[in-house]
């Protein structure tokens, strides 16, 4: 083993459960207090307990928090987890400036992440979860063909070029901003489809809300950065932003990263949809119901495969949570292996790059949130 990989492997964990040791550990070791807040109900595939862990470093009362999570969408907590391990292994708590806190919510979806899946215990895609729930759901009427023609695909290759031909025939038909918006945008009419935002507010978001309501109540600004992959050129960073570029959160992100585009919500070059209850933007209303503080939401995103392929992977999460009854165990596990390479890839290459531009964000955030304010 090169010590390169050797490196990587200090960061980068094959299992939720070593993923956790690792960040208790690190923790441990920067003397930082981790509370954990177990899963009353599901527990991982050994057996192991399940849970969101948070670690606060800096001053309880700091007016300025920097928020990182990763792990809203199970398996893709990985490379978010390893970047949170790093910027803890570069002494990055003991070199916060003055009135600066940062608070760390290791796997939001432990589920997720235990069992290999990007949705949660419930089949909630949980960056759907946190419309007003005091309206009625959203509706997404583009769906419902979409639908069609995932329960009509079946999981070999032919199958999900055939769901990818479908797709494309759908685009045609309707156009791509119907289509996409009917595949991702958010759906809550299908518990079994894909992007279902579920009938409630989920565990992870109760604990979020409860976490936020103990940890950000002092704070008067934060930023939250929200780890995640599958958006975005091979191993480089994507920065999404829920609202417009004529927002004054835009102008802070673009001033803090003047090097890196601020995309908002365009996930296809010239397309832009909405979302139905992201979690950023959830997160934030409810922290404003109680608190004026000024939020700045930031997801970033390490691009691992083309769209095509990626839209194929979230059939294939959706195939193994809820479709896999008559299927032999041999495709079970391929599937799996391949849906955890999209989001996840195993490259050295890709891992270093994810690593190395990581250092540069978490500076960047640290100097960002210092300036925010002062000038
Ligand atoms: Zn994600």
């Amino acid at each position: 083993m090169t010590p390169v990989d050797a490196e990587l492997s200090r960061y980068f964990s094959d299992t939720y459960d070593e993923g956790r040791r690792k960040f208790l550990n690190a923790c441990e070791h920067h003397g930082l207090i981790v509370e954990s807040y177990l899963h009353p109900t599901q527990k991982g595939p050994f057996g192991e307990t399940l849970s969101m862990d948070v670690a606060w470093c800096g001053p309880q009362d700091a007016e300025k928090v920097l928020v990182f999570s990763c792990g809203t969408h199970g398996l893709e907590a990985a490379p978010g987890a390893a970047t949170i391990l790093r910027w803890l292994d570069l002494d990055g708590p003991e070199q916060l400036p003055e009135g600066i806190a940062v608070l760390l919510i290791h796997a939001i979806n432990p589920y997720g992440w235990a069992w290999a899946h990007r949705i949660n215990e419930d089949g909630i895609d949980l960056n759907r979860n946190f419309p007003d729930r005091a309206k009625p759901p959203p509706s997404n009427p583009d769906y419902a063909d979409v639908h069609k023609l995932l329960l009509n695909t079946s999981m070999n290759d032919e199958g999900l070029s055939d769901f990818a031909q479908g797709f494309q025939s759908l685009t045609s038909s309707i156009g791509m901003n119907a289509a996409l918006t009917g595949i991702t945008s958010g759906q809550f009419d299908f518990p079994d489809g894909l992007s279902f935002g579920g009938a409630d507010l989920s565990w992870s978001g109760r604990t979020l809300f409860a976490i936020a309501q103990k940890h950000l109540i002092l704070a008067k600004r934060i930023l939250h950065i929200d780890w995640h992959t599958g958006i975005g050129k091979y191993g480089q960073a994507h920065f999404i932003l829920d609202e417009p570029q004529t927002s004054e959160t835009f102008s802070l992100l673009s001033e803090w990263w003047p090097n890196d585009a601020i995309h908002c919500d365009d996930v296809v070059d010239g397309v832009s949809i909405f979302y139905n209850g992201l979690l950023l933007e959830g997160l934030r209303a409810e922290i404003q119901k109680y608190s004026p503080a000024k939020i700045v939401n930031l997801t970033i995103e390490w691009g691992t495969y083309d769209v095509a392929k990626m839209l194929q992977a979230l059939v294939m999460d959706n195939w193994l949570m809820h479709r896999t009854e008559n299927a032999d165990r041999a495709l079970t596990d391929a599937v799996r292996a391949e849906l955890i390479e999209r989001f996840y890839p195993k490259s050295t290459e890709w891992r270093r790059s994810v690593i190395y531009t990581s250092d540069a964000i978490y500076t960047r955030a640290v100097a960002g949130i210092d300036s925010w304010g002062s000038n």
